[in-house]
């Protein structure tokens, strides 16, 4: 057996050194593609979905998905929180998708408390904030968002697969009820753009979901 261990070491060596090498250098150019894009002024949102799609590099180079987000205050237009998918960094975190991480932050800075009729306070009153999001929310994600208060969700590419934003019909009745004074749209944006972030959340995901086709 101990004899056996070095050859199957070195034979996993050789073999998976060209594919790790084929994935640096694939990220590099995804980087390099990422770094060098200039805003369009053409579109609204670019430089929202640029900011999202830079996240989600970030969340993959520390070994989690390919999934940026932010909330935008559109009064000012300026980003007032970030976050990304820390699924797997540091450690295991089945919750920490890229929207969940952004409302966790975001509801951990402000500290809203219960509604008060005498203070008018309401802590869904999310005010002008948007939430942009580089990939289509799944559905976990989506009643997040919905229960948060958030009113306006803008993704810079669709989850054809996974997604729940385009199919809001199939939510139970509470939470399409819920749902019904939201929007869930595509962001402004260049097509160079939502392929970044469709390769960037291509790169990592699901690589546990066998069946998933990837365009
Ligand atoms: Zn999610």
């Amino acid at each position: 057996m101990k004899k056996i261990l070095p050859v199957v070491a070195l034979v996993l060596l050789v073999c998976c050194t060209p594919a790790l090498a084929g994935r640096a250098e694939k990220l590099a150019a995804l980087e390099q593609r990422i770094t060098s894009y200039t805003l369009n002024p053409e579109y609204k949102d670019d430089a929202h979905a640029l900011a999202v799609v830079k996240g989600a590099l970030e969340s993959i180079r520390e070994g989690s998905g390919g999934i940026g987000a932010c909330l935008v205050d559109t009064s000012t237009g300026e980003i007032v929180e970030y976050g990304r998918n820390r699924q797997f960094s540091p450690h295991f975190r089945s919750d920490l998708h890229a929207e969940m991480d952004l409302l966790n932050r975001y509801e951990d800075r402000v500290k809203k408390f219960r509604e008060n009729a005498e203070t008018g306070e309401n802590p869904r009153d999310c005010k002008n904030l948007v939430l942009v999001t580089s990939v289509e929310p799944c559905p976990m994600c989506l009643t997040r968002i919905i229960n948060s208060g958030i009113k306006t969700v803008l993704y810079v590419v669709e989850d054809r697969e996974g997604g729940m934003a385009t199919r809001l019909d199939s939510l139970p009745p509470f939470w399409r009820e819920f749902a019904a004074d939201r929007e869930f749209r595509p962001a402004d944006c260049s097509a160079e753009l939502r392929q970044m972030a469709l390769d960037l959340f291509d790169f990592s995901s699901r690589s546990f979901a066998k069946n998933r086709v990837k365009k």
